[in-house]
């Protein structure tokens, strides 16, 4: 069930919202791509079973900022190391200015089988508004590239909230989602963050505000938009067609152990996460001596059960109340007043031994599950 997740901290240019760790200079990716590889060679002994790879995923950043060769040489790595299983999920994060026809039949030729593709909109104002890089023509002409190069299997992200447009650009913006017929789709609330330039933005009170009650109906527009054309929402930002549930994101959320290489890449096993420096310069230099993660943190019995919950409660699958159990927290007794307010509101549902948001839950998924933290 072992994950292997690969950060690529290069990106053309900053988008507006971005809080990533990536940086628009290019000058060091060859030092940090083989540090990179470097890391992968001194993390050999980090899984504990010799299980090969189920996943690996490259992300960012922007994965499809690297050559060929350099995919082809991280995928080697892995193989050599950790084994990649036949049927592995293999997913690079690409934007759309960066895609054509002979990058994607080279991409699938080096074993890619997934492509994670940033659109955000069709709104070619939205795309100028948050500096993205791309066109709504470059966006869709990616998509068509992607499947006629033989990508069955391919996710796009969107994003709502969004103070520009009115509520039928909005409805225009999913109708040219739905059209595409991708697998699945990843739909983002636009959050505003304090270091990107829409944070400053809105500090000086340049920023443009949507309605607390047209950025609900863009969220409920959206999901149930995404729900009658056939897709599951499997976890809150997630929605997938029968089949297409992500391997890589799924075993995150299922508590397996993921390895993360690169600048500000997370990983994790039982129970135990680590985190390297969100710091190129650092990161070459730690990796060049030898030294791995800048912070190790073991989880004490209450942030597993607190993990557990902020991820389960986002799965269409919901919280288990006995295997919560089982972690040591008895919640129908410990937060039975939290628990009873919640389903008299209807934001929860008790389903036998699970508890899953209603509809009306997912639009405060964030408040309710800290209700029941530990
Ligand atoms: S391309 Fe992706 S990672 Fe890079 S700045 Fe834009 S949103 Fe962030």
């Amino acid at each position: 069930m072992a994950g292997l997740y690969i950060h690529i901290p290069f990106c053309k240019q900053a988008c507006h919202y971005c809080d990533f760790h990536f940086t628009v200079s290019l000058r060091h990716k060859a030092s940090l791509i083989q540090a990179m590889f470097q890391e992968i060679k001194l993390q050999k002994d980090f899984f504990e079973d010799t299980e090969p790879l189920q996943s690996v995923y490259f992300g960012g950043g922007t994965p499809s900022l690297l050559q060929d060769s350099e995919i082809a040489q991280f995928l080697d790595l892995a193989s050599q190391i950790f084994g990649i299983k036949s049927e592995a999920e293999i997913t690079l994060e690409a934007n759309p200015d960066d895609i054509s026809l002979n990058r994607l039949k080279a991409w699938r030729g080096l074993g890619i089988n997934r492509l994670s593709i940033g659109l955000q909109s069709f709104n070619d104002r939205v795309l100028q508004w948050t500096n993205r890089a791309h066109s709504a023509d470059q966006s869709q002409n990616s998509v068509l590239w992607t499947q006629e190069a033989g990508f069955s299997n391919f996710s796009v992200d969107m994003i709502y909230g969004i103070p520009l447009l009115t509520r039928a650009d909005f409805e225009t913006d999913i109708a040219q989602f739905l059209t595409l017929k991708s697998p699945h789709i990843s739909a983002y609330n636009l959050t505003i963050e304090s270091g990107t330039y829409f944070g400053k933005q809105k500090k000086r009170g340049l920023l443009p505000v949507l309605s607390d009650s047209d950025d609900v109906w863009q969220m409920q527009y959206a999901l149930q938009a995404l729900q009658d054309g056939g897709y599951e929402q499997y976890e809150i930002s997630n929605f997938a067609k029968k089949g297409f549930k992500a391997v890589h994101n799924s075993s995150y959320w299922h508590g397996a152990p993921y390895l993360g290489i690169g600048p500000s890449a997370h990983s994790y096993k039982p129970f135990v996460r680590y985190m390297n420096p969100a710091n190129n310069r650092k990161y070459i230099e730690s990796i060049t001596q030898n030294q791995l993660f800048g912070i190790e943190e073991k989880l004490t019995a209450e942030d597993r059960i607190n993990e557990y919950l902020l991820t389960r409660l986002r799965l269409a699958s919901g919280v288990n109340l006995l295997e919560l159990n089982a972690m040591g927290y008895d919640l129908k007794n410990q937060s039975a007043e939290t628990l009873a307010a919640y389903l008299t509101e209807e934001l929860l549902v008790l389903e036998g031994d699970v508890i899953k948001l209603t509809e009306a839950g997912k639009l405060q998924a964030d408040r309710i599950v800290q209700d029941f933290f530990v």
